[in-house]
């Protein structure tokens, strides 16, 4: 048996389900060592291992269309590279809503000769599969698509398809993990990301995008994870947003993501969280490096 290990980009604007699909993708496989890779630019978000197919699964933050700000063009700057390092790349979309957002990503990818299986996710919101033929068409014909498979990263459906597509761009190669492994950086990467759902979820849209989620720390004592988060804000009342009357906004918060957190390592959590108010931290380079926007 000859392994095969690429990397795959899964690229899409928010909440098209690029994480609903991730965990889907890599539940039964979720496991956490410190283990760190001999060898990666990339900021993984999780690993697939199957029979002699190693997928990595890597991050790509969204391309900002301004670029003023040190951040954004860290962001930028990450987007772009991240593409032009991986084997193949998931265009994940929402067949209910194409917008100018979409279209960005897409012409992101249009820049580089890839590999570009197009998802369109969220099927399950659909009785009448037929309907959506016509949207498929038309979103196929956008870019030169090496297949288009629709499925729903919430119910499964289809799911399998995609890994199977994904396997002929899987170069030959050693693994780069372990089987059942998930780089530790990916595991904060997926607890930082729950919190920071719960946030949104829980604060509405009132909070700016620059809000963050910096992981403090995160050790295994016994059978559970102690994990200690830091959310930065710009402003003492998004501050007092987070935290609510008498911290119960923030207490809803973290419990909520406790809970997503526990299902996702499959073992207890214990979970602090800190509000803190940084101002301009998105021009500060120095937080950047340290929140892994540069590496
Ligand atoms: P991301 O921003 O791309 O990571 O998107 P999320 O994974 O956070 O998903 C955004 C929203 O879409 C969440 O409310 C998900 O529950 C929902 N969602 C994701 N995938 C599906 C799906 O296949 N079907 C349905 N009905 N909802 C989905
Ligand atoms: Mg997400």
């Amino acid at each position: 048996m000859i392994s095969k290990c690429g990397y795959i980009a899964l690229v899409g604007r928010p909440n098209v389900g690029k994480s609903t699909l991730l965990n889907k993708i890599l539940k039964q496989k979720l496991s956490i060592t410190s283990r760190k890779p001999q060898t990666t630019r990339h900021a993984i978000r999780g690993v697939y291992t199957k029979d002699e197919y190693q997928m990595i699964f890597v991050d790509t933050p969204g391309v900002h269309q301004t670029g003023g700000k040190e951040m954004h063009k860290l962001m930028n700057q990450a987007a772009l590279t991240a593409l032009y390092d991986v084997d193949v790349i998931v265009f994940l979309v929402d067949p209910f809503k194409f917008n100018e957002e979409d279209e960005r990503v897409l012409a992101n990818i249009k820049k580089h000769d890839k590999p570009c299986i197009l998802a369109v996710n969220k099927i399950d919101k659909l009785a009448d599969k037929d309907a959506l033929l016509p949207t498929l068409e038309a979103l196929h014909a956008k870019h030169d698509f090496t297949a288009l498979i629709p499925l729903s990263a919430k119910t499964g459906k289809q799911v399998e398809t995609l890994l199977e597509a994904l396997k002929p761009y899987m170069p030959e190669g050693p693994h780069l993990f372990d089987e059942d492994d998930i780089t530790d950086r990916s595991a904060r990467f997926l607890c930082a990301e729950l919190l920071r759902e719960k946030i949104f979820r829980l604060c509405g849209q009132e909070l700016p995008y620059a809000t963050t989620v910096e992981i403090e720390s995160f050790a295994k004592k016994g059978k559970a994870f102690h994990i200690q988060a830091l959310i930065m804000v710009d402003k003492e009342n998004h501050k007092r947003m987070i935290i609510g009357e008498r911290g119960q906004k923030l207490k809803a918060i973290a419990s909520q993501a406790r809970l997503d957190m526990e299902r996702l390592i499959e073992e207890p959590v214990f979970l602090k969280c800190f509000c803190k108010v940084k101002s301009g931290w998105s021009d500060d380079m120095r937080t950047l490096r340290q929140l892994g926007y540069d590496d």
